[in-house]
């Protein structure tokens, strides 16, 4: 509890010291405070020394467009954004300044560590349509529009790339992103296209070029393509992608930027577990016909050092890992890629799990927390998203688990990548494709690891579905609780068993894309009981996450 709480007491001294008066002013500020100070400031950067000149500029850039992605995003998230982030930067008092900091880790004035709670006054709760649907629009509204549409107006409506605005008359119509975001996509588009001159390297400048174009054509398949094939020393991921941030459908793509130097070495360390993707495939327990008996050819795997982020990747919890793109047309075709962000690892796992792991396991375990398992399982989480069923059969009809599961879709998949990332590395363990002394580390860096994911809050797709996976392997018996103090510890022979059982339960659930099982599973498992809850208690010492500073951005 120390760094925390004796920051919070500084303040309120000094607000006491000012005038007793206003120590109910100071306070909220003081409170702010230690919602930043749960993200450890870290300086991260790459090795640039590599770089050609004409890709330095490049990278100068393509930065630029990426500070742009900041604002794209905050439109998206909420339509009084732009209006609030104005009135704290022409607001000069400490009190504001601090919000602003917040405001910019959080990219938003809700605390994604509270439950979304907001902590300035006068903002209404974080809506779950975000911008991309009339704030007055229901569900049963938008479902009873799309059911009038053409099937390619239907597509446009539930599409990645379309907003939902009402038309003169009141009526729902699509609006594409390169109309609705016109005056960010534009300069964003001549940013990208200055880099793509600029580089040395063709799939960069492909790439560059051809997202551009996405911009404004609101066509994103063939820059899709080009970031497939992207293979250069300056990785780059920008555009609108996840879907998180639409709870109500899981549709609409929020904007954001990785700017990462490739890291050489780890890149073809790690591109040795892809020659064993169809395999584990093969092997997965679930119903064979379920399997898919040819996976898409390339599975690239890039191991990066990240210099800057923007827009939905730079809020709040910091990504450690992305699998993309998400258009199952691409996937289908081209496979997926992995980016892992190897800097970023290591600041959290320095940072958070290590520290953490000292009040979830039990002493006798805590030699086996250790940062190469940590690696590899978030590395076996990415390879495992492009297994196991995406496109699938519902009543005799073609359509994806995606479609299907709505809104539960993005915590359950987060949770099947994880269960079978450990069934993967076990199963490679047995091939002794893995080393078998990583064994051991491997589950019990993976308890440890839950308590940092779940402290993210279980609203969140990561979050719940680590809550569900670790519900599920203690009524397994292959966690278990030691009541003395409070930890836990694995039981390395239960654990195997119990980990295949919930990779088939979670899978076959995708398979036959039922909505019903989907969510009885989240709700029964994604939640925090007791036990677990003691601990959580326990950790107000530990940051949450990091707060990246960038070199490069400044
Ligand atoms: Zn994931």
């Amino acid at each position: 509890m120390i760094p925390i709480f004796r920051f919070s007491l500084i303040v309120c001294a000094m607000a006491l010291i000012a005038s007793c008066a206003k120590q109910s002013l100071e306070q909220k500020p003081s409170m702010i405070a230690e919602k930043i100070n749960r993200y450890a400031k870290t300086n991260l950067t790459g090795d640039v020394s590599g770089l050609s000149p004409g890709d330095r500029r490049a990278l100068e850039k393509i930065i630029g467009a990426a500070k742009l992605m900041d604002r794209l995003y905050l439109r998206q998230e909420w339509s009084g954004n732009e209006t609030l982030m104005q009135k704290l930067m022409e607001d000069t008092s400490a009190a504001s300044r601090e919000q602003r900091e917040l405001f910019m880790i959080e990219m938003g004035p809700w605390s994604s560590l509270d439950h979304d709670s907001a902590f300035i006054d006068g903002v209404p709760a974080k809506p779950a349509h975000a911008n991309y649907y009339p704030d007055d629009m229901t569900k049963d509204e938008f479902n009873a529009w799309i059911a009038t549409l053409s099937p390619p107006e239907r597509a446009q409506a539930t599409g990645f790339f379309y907003t939902i605005r009402r038309d003169a008359s009141g009526k729902l119509k699509s609006v594409s992103y390169n109309e609705e975001y016109r005056d960010l996509l534009e300069p964003a588009a001549k940013l990208l296209h200055e880099a793509a001159s600029l580089t040395d390297d063709a799939t960069l400048k492909k790439f560059l070029s051809s997202r551009a174009d996405a911009f404004a054509s609101n066509s994103y398949y063939e820059s899709d393509v080009a970031w497939m094939d992207l293979d250069s020393p300056i990785d780059v991921t920008i555009g609108p992608y996840e879907t998180y941030m639409d709870e109500l459908f899981n549709y609409k793509a929020a904007f954001e930027a990785f700017i990462t130097i490739r890291n050489e070495e780890e890149s073809q360390k790690l591109q040795k577990f892809s020659a064993h993707l169809q395999d584990i495939e093969n092997h997965l327990p679930i119903d064979p016909k379920y399997r898919n008996p040819k996976l898409g050819a390339s599975s690239p795997i890039r191991v990066v050092d990240e210099v800057y982020v923007g827009g939905e990747a730079s809020a709040g919890v910091q990504t450690a890992a992305f699998n993309l793109p998400n258009d199952e047309k691409v996937v289908k075709e081209k496979g997926s890629k992995r980016v892992m962000l190897k800097n970023v690892q290591q600041a959290k796992f320095t940072n958070t799990l290590v520290p953490i792991s000292k009040h979830a396991v039990v002493t006798s375990q805590q030699s086996l927390i250790a940062f190469e398992p940590f690696f590899t399982h978030i590395l076996a989480h990415e390879l495992m998203h492009g297994l196991g069923p995406h496109n699938i059969l519902v009543g005799g009809k073609s359509t994806t688990v995606r479609q299907e599961l709505k809104e539960l879709y993005s915590a359950l998949e987060e949770a099947k990548a994880d269960i079978s990332g450990l069934f993967a590395l076990q199963f490679l363990i047995d091939k002794g494709v893995v080393e078998k002394s990583t064994e051991q580390q491997m589950y019990t860096t993976f308890l440890a690891s839950v308590f940092r994911s779940v402290r993210f809050g279980i609203n969140e797709a990561h979050g719940k579905g680590v809550a569900v996976q670790f519900n599920y392997l203690f009524d397994e018996g292959a966690f278990v609780h030691d009541a003395a103090t409070g930890a836990f510890s694995v039981d390395f022979a239960k654990v195997k068993p119990a980990v295949a059982k919930l990779t088939g339960e979670i899978m076959t659930i995708q398979a036959e894309g039922s909505y019903e099982k989907a969510k009885a599973l989240l709700t029964t498992y994604g939640v925090v009981r007791p036990p677990m809850l003691a601990v959580l208690d326990n950790l107000s010492d530990v940051p949450v996450d990091i707060n990246p500073v960038f070199a490069l951005g400044k």
